[in-house]
């Protein structure tokens, strides 16, 4: 009797544990997309290149609002701006995008190549390696196990790039100034919150060992 309550523990303990395995569900990222990006590195950033690459330095963490996997992958699939956000299509026809994208239920996608340019934050795209959340917000809070594969995913890019900061989207703006800083239009600006303080908060405290830089003040 002890030994099978002993061995049903065991089975059910490994069935629980967390294996954070990257699954890869690629968007578009066609001719299209490259020029896009081509033509925005060189007309926000003033930077000429022949790929899209960016040499990652840090880690920006973010919430789609969108309530589901499918809807906010949609919203970045398509290579140029959808008509629904006008608000920035004077800036860059490229479409918003991320590299990761971390599920209500901790699972981690990857939207495109860790290296390849996304367009998820001002000024520091260049440098900068996008994880999004699906939902967030006050109606559809981040879940534990959003914050679990956040986590997660911060240790496994510290360790493969030199990262030297980890940054909420809403920190953006503290930027402004610092070398990294190449976005040349001072009024293209957007007001940010995500992906909350208490998010930051609770992810910097379990990766408090990886010594990112302090933000600049
Ligand atoms: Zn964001």
């Amino acid at each position: 009797m002890r030994i099978s309550i002993s061995v049903t523990l065991i089975l059910l303990l490994t069935a629980c544990k967390t294996t954070n395995n990257i699954v890869d569900k690629p968007i578009v990222f066609n001719e299209e997309r490259k020029i896009l990006t081509l033509e925005y590195l060189s007309k926000r950033y003033g930077l000429e290149k022949d790929t899209p690459e960016i040499e990652p330095k840090m880690i920006v963490l973010h919430w789609t609002v969108i309530p589901t996997l499918e809807k906010s992958f949609e919203a970045f699939n398509n290579p140029s701006l959808p008509n629904w956000r006008p608000d920035i299509k004077n800036v860059s026809g490229l479409n918003v995008s991320s590299q990761f994208m971390v599920d209500r239920d901790g699972t981690i996608y990857r939207l495109m190549p860790e290296t390849t340019m996304a367009r998820h934050v001002i000024g520091l795209n260049h440098c900068a390696i996008g994880v999004e959340n699906v939902g967030g917000d006050t109606g559809q809070p981040l879940t534990k196990a959003q914050l679990k594969s956040n986590i997660w995913l911060v240790r496994y890019l510290a360790e493969k790039y030199d990262i030297d900061y980890l940054i909420g989207h809403y920190e953006y703006t503290l930027f402004e100034g610092h070398p990294l800083w190449l976005e040349k239009d001072k009024g293209y600006r957007t007001k940010k919150t995500d992906p909350g303080e208490d998010f930051m908060r609770k992810v910097r405290k379990e990766v408090k060992d990886l010594n990112f830089k302090a933000l600049p003040e």
